[in-house]
């Protein structure tokens, strides 16, 4: 059973360098999806192994068999197949494809990437923005609470109060200060997805 850390780089965001591409072409190509097989699959970076997972084969689809962890948390054993899909080529012959084991997904690709579960490129990216979501949220969270606990009107949307009458300054200018830091990266993050919106609005009018 290989190792495989999940990892989200600096300033949280999710680093394409910390996912693994698994192509089912080499796999095809290297003779190694006859059934009963097991092999471990490694990943390196300038020479030294960086991750690595046990590709069981059986027919029509594998088994992936790896440990996985994410921001430095515990080690999760993973288990799981992906099943495969045969489609004939042109030129005779049959080309093989992953069918993306992500719920719902079943997407037949060459490429699963894998961060702590390998996936699809498309389901990967939706996994993202879903995170990117509950971080705006929390931030939204905690500024609704500070604002409450100054008195003031709630919404972020909202203009700020002042300083209630019982509080000393030093505490209304770090709840404001925290305030301020929370809602900014709220903002951004739904400014950010509006773009997002945006961008693929223009792109399917193309
Ligand atoms: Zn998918």
């Amino acid at each position: 059973m290989g190792g495989f850390g999940s990892g989200r780089g600096q300033g949280g965001k999710d680093t394409t360098s910390d996912m693994r591409a698994l192509d089912v072409r080499r796999l095809q190509r290297d003779g190694l999806l006859t059934a009963r097989r097991c092999f471990m699959w490694k990943w390196s970076r300038n020479g030294e192994e960086v991750a690595s997972i046990q590709i069981r084969t059986e027919t029509d689809r594998v088994i992936l068999n790896y440990r996985s962890r994410s921001n430095g948390g515990e080690w999760q054993p993973m288990e799981y197949p992906v099943h495969l899909e045969w489609t004939p080529c042109n030129l005779g012959g049959r080309r093989v494809w992953f069918l993306c084991p992500a719920k719902g997904c079943r997407r037949r690709v060459a490429i699963l990437f894998g961060g702590s579960i390998f996936a699809c490129r498309h389901c990967h990216k939706l996994a993202y923005q879903c995170q990117r979501e509950t971080d705006d949220d929390r931030a939204m969270r905690r500024a609704e609470t500070i604002r409450r606990r100054l008195g003031w009107e709630a919404g972020i949307a909202n203009p700020d109060g002042g300083k209630p009458k019982w509080m000393h300054w030093r505490t209304f200018e770090r709840l404001k200060t925290e305030h301020d830091a929370f809602a900014d990266a709220s903002w951004a993050g739904m400014t950010e997805r509006l773009n997002l919106i945006n961008q693929r609005l223009v792109g399917f009018g193309h």
